[in-house]
């Protein structure tokens, strides 16, 4: 095993640790830098899926994973208040037939509790500020306690996010979709009659409100439509509102994923809605496949591997958000009539449980 290899992640998300502890794995320590203090307490992402559950069980931070989040079993399709049909995904033929339902912030915790019991050194407050080009070989300029210094390794891995500098100062282009449409998210308490260890969809013409509990009574609520609070369940009762937010949809993938010494992973790479509950998972997906990549001298080949799946998977992700909230006619009127999806659910809904759960 060559355990020579030096290797520097730029951001200790969720894709950068993944990688950190993948490559310990296969024998390497890597170096983790990140901009920010600490974890961050706001959550965006929620599910893990059973393909996330399966790349990460040998390091045992699947069993940890399961003892922390809770098992959401099947996605519910209402119209308005008219249950529809339900998604129910322990038919799939899978060790793992769930979604898990855990905050990003609890991932990212667990992740860096198992770097750090590996001794990986994670270090905040570290920036990655620049690269320095010396035949194909890049080094990178980083700021540590206001004191800037150059590093040399024989891969530098930007896991550092969808505004990646590692990108950017590269000049690789991120070509795709911006769509104007402001998303509300709320982190809210509410009573209500529907079931909590279930997630839920509920469509209206003029859009659609995903409902997700996150624990007790508090829900994670998201969707394109002006003050979505006011489309619950009725009988509904909101309590404390314990986070906010707006957001902007872009579906974008990068023009390359790797060049000369430089990878990039996760939202560095890819950006989508996160409807399908994608993203976060994505980007463990790129961390272990690039990890056995780098362990077998293929590290070129990354981009070759992976970008037929990430294309095929923004492109699913991309028309579930047409259906879900696409302010067009066809959209409107697939809403509408969101009833038929009982007609051909026995085609479809195979087909949109393993897209979800990132069995496909
Ligand atoms: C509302 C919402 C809900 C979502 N729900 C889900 C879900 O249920 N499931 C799912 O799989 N995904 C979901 N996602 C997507 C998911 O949150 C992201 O895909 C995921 O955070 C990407 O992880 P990452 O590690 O690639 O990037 P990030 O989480 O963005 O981490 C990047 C890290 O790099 C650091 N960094 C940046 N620049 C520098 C620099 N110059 N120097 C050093 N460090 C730097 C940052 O501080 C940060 O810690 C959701 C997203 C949103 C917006």
């Amino acid at each position: 095993m060559n355990k020579n290899k030096e290797i520097l992640i730029i951001g200790a998300g969720p894709s950068g640790l993944s990688l950190a502890i993948f490559l310990n794995e296969l024998g390497y320590n890597p170096r983790v830098i990140d901009k920010k203090e600490k974890i961050s307490a706001y959550s965006k992402a929620l599910g893990v899926n059973p393909r996330t559950l399966e790349l990460l069980e040998s390091s045992g931070i699947t069993s940890k994973f399961l003892d922390n989040g809770y098992k959401m079993h099947a996605i519910n399709i209402w119209k308005g208040d008219k249950h529809i049909i339900k998604n129910d995904f322990r038919k799939v033929n899978h060790k793992y037939p769930f979604m898990l339902i855990q905050p990003q912030k609890d991932s990212e915790e667990i992740l860096l509790e198992e770097a750090l019991k590996r001794n990986i050194n994670v270090e905040y407050n570290t920036e990655f500020k620049s690269i320095k080009k010396d035949n194909n070989q890049h080094s990178a300029i980083i700021n540590s306690n206001s004191t800037e210094y150059e590093i040399a390794y024989d891969y530098l891995i930007g896991a550092d996010g969808g505004q990646s500098n590692v990108r950017k100062l590269s000049g690789v282009r991120y070509d795709g979709l911006r769509y104007d449409e402001e998303w509300e998210l709320y982190d809210v308490e509410i009573d209500m009659d529907i079931d909590g260890n279930e997630g839920h969809v509920r469509f209206f013409p003029e859009g659609s409100v995903l409902m997700i509990r996150l624990y007790d009574n508090v829900w994670r609520v998201a969707g394109r439509m002006n003050s979505i609070l006011n489309y619950m369940p009725k009988n509904s009762k909101i309590g404390n509102i314990l986070w906010e937010s707006k957001f902007r949809i872009h579906h974008k993938i990068a023009q390359k994923l790797t060049w000369d010494n430089i990878g990039i992973i996760g939202d560095a790479a890819h950006l989508h809605s996160p409807v399908g509950a994608r993203g976060m998972n994505l980007g463990i997906e790129d961390a272990y496949v690039l990890s056995e990549l780098i362990h077998n001298n293929r590290f070129k080949e990354f981009d070759a591997v992976r970008r037929p799946y990430i294309e095929k998977t923004v492109s699913g992700i991309n028309s579930l958000t047409m259906v879900l909230a696409g302010d067009n006619q066809r959209s409107r009127l697939l809403r509408k009539n969101i009833q038929v999806l009982k007609i051909v659910a026995p085609f479809v809904m195979p087909k949109a449980k393993k897209f979800v759960l990132g069995i496909n």
